[in-house]
């Protein structure tokens, strides 16, 4: 009478969710074998999931039965543990005590043989690995959940996760530690200096995500200053600006340049300010900006802002298509060092005030030349000389 036949089902699967009965003939089990151990206290690292593989062909006698197991458990296979599953199957009654008695066996090995203490920390390490990626897995099910416009790729290990958000990324590796199982390994923020604590608490992907919305989010308000600037000023640095760029070091007149810094923290309020160019120009549009600061006005436009803080009836258009030109954005070397960018990456910043002269230098380069003459004076942190090349007077800050 074949029907009778109980194949336990009921009580294995009140024990062993996630073993089931696949096939009836040969009888067969398979799944996850729950393995937990109380002497391990680590919450989130108290049960293994072993596959596992039972065949019975006579069943339920386990005369010739066989079992296999995922590699989860590979280094603690060895003659030892394959005589102790033996001979439990021998002795088992039924399904549910063999598969109980296995439990037991498994978490001995793990956790209470001599083995040699090596592979006993590699199953460690295996078995840790394999809850950490449970974990992950959970962890980016969240996040995807999650109603983000972040887009969320990662590679076939699940170990390096990528998020993206208009055009802006950041990536996480993860590391077996429970409290912070991400760290950033690399972002377009982290170059921006008010950003360089993004890495810090990414204790969940959902956590990352909502970390980059809200700097994406306050970037697109600083990229809309910057972009203003773009369409209508002639910059000059960076030659090719990239989202993390926050500066535009525009170009006023020949002798004279001005750098805008935006906060992204506070992208309308006042930017940072500093003029490169001639001692006289450099100090009359000082003047100028310490005169308008007051009417900077968080609601108006920046362009706007910059003008009445300038003191400017229109920004200088770009005209590098001119040759004549060209000859002059072309010379704007370093008279010391003779290259356009610094050892620093930055452009001359010094311009010589004598009208006729109007050599370009980097500040340091000047700023050393200049103290290789004994008879130059330092005053309030400015080495003052004179002009490597028309011998004018001439003044740096001191590197
Ligand atoms: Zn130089
Ligand atoms: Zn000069």
């Amino acid at each position: 009478m074949g029907t009778k036949r109980n194949y336990n089902c009921e009580s294995i699967w009140n024990w062993h969710p996630e073993i089931v009965l696949v096939s009836k003939s040969p009888v067969t089990y398979k799944g996850f074998l729950i393995v937990s151990h109380s002497l391990y206290t680590s919450a989130n690292t108290g049960c293994f999931r072993i596959k596992l593989k039972l065949i019975m062909p006579n069943y339920p006698s386990f005369c010739n039965a066989e079992i296999s197991f995922g590699k989860q458990i590979a280094y603690l296979r060895n003659k030892e543990f394959s005589k102790d599953v033996k001979e439990s199957m021998k002795s088992a009654q039924t399904v549910q005590s063999f598969l109980l008695q296995l439990q037991i066996i498994i978490s001995k090995y793990i956790w209470n043989t001599d083995n040699n203490i090596d592979s006993k920390v590699e199953t460690v390490n295996l078995l840790n690995d394999f809850v950490s990626r449970k974990n992950v897995l959970q962890d980016i099910k969240a996040a995807l959940q999650s109603s983000s416009d972040v887009q969320l790729s990662c590679d076939g290990n699940l170990n390096i996760i990528k998020l993206s958000l208009r055009g802006i990324s950041l990536k996480l590796k993860r590391c077996n530690n429970a409290g912070t199982p991400w760290k950033v390994v690399s972002s377009d923020l982290l170059d921006i200096p008010a950003f360089e604590n993004l890495e810090m608490n990414v204790t969940s992907l959902s956590v990352a995500m909502t970390k980059l919305t809200w700097k994406v989010e306050l970037l697109e308000r600083a990229w809309e200053q910057l972009k203003e600037i773009d369409e209508n000023c002639w910059v000059i640095d960076p030659p090719e600006p990239n989202k993390s760029h926050m500066y535009r070091r525009i170009h006023l007149s020949q002798s004279i340049s001005v750098t805008i810094t935006i906060n992204p923290l506070s992208p309308t309020a006042v930017p940072t300010i500093t003029f490169s160019g001639s001692d006289n120009e450099v100090k009359r549009q000082k003047d100028e900006v310490s005169n308008n600061i007051h009417n900077w006005n968080q609601e108006c436009n920046i362009i706007e802002n910059l003008k009445k803080l300038l003191n400017m009836y229109e920004f200088p258009e770009q005209q590098d298509s001119l040759d004549d030109v060209k000859g002059i954005i072309s010379n704007c070397e370093c008279g010391i060092c003779f290259s356009e960018k610094s050892e620093t990456d930055k452009l001359p910043d010094k311009i010589c005030n004598n009208i006729k002269c109007m050599k370009h230098f980097h500040s340091a380069c000047l700023s050393k030349w200049l103290q290789t003459n004994a008879g130059n004076q330092v005053v309030f942190g400015y080495i003052h000389g004179n002009c490597p090349h028309c011998k004018e007077s001439i003044s740096c800050p001191v590197e």
